[in-house]
């Protein structure tokens, strides 16, 4: 025992996470993967790694499909124009907001 009372880490026993990208997933070329990375990595590797069709069709496939649509209609409606048109303390507060440098979508 250490005097501070905390025991030395000897190893590590942890398996690698199966749940790791690879070719098989459709993420490479998508329009959504700049914004979405991936994400539900759960998600993709019951669909194209256990190759679970029937969870791709009904679960991974519409989640994707919502995905890419969110990232067109934010596209659509010009954020950077908005933001621009916003009066100047408003503009500082969201470019100084730590929240806004990163945003999760979780359909
Ligand atoms: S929307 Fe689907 S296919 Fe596209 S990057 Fe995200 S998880 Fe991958």
């Amino acid at each position: 025992m250490r005097p501070c009372g905390l025991t030395p880490v000897k190893g590590n026993w942890l398996k690698p996470s199966p749940l790791q990208h690879t070719a098989a997933m459709p993420c490479g070329g998508c329009e959504a993967y700049a914004w979405c990375r991936g994400n539900c990595m759960k998600n993709l590797y019951l669909g194209y790694v256990k190759n679970d069709l029937r969870y791709r069709a009904g679960v991974v496939e519409p989640i994707c499909g919502l995905l890419r649509f969110i990232g067109r209609e934010v596209d659509r409606h010009d954020p950077q124009a908005w933001f621009a048109r916003l009066p100047l303390p408003q503009r500082r507060q969201v470019t100084d907001c730590e929240v806004y440098e990163y945003v999760e979508v979780m359909p």
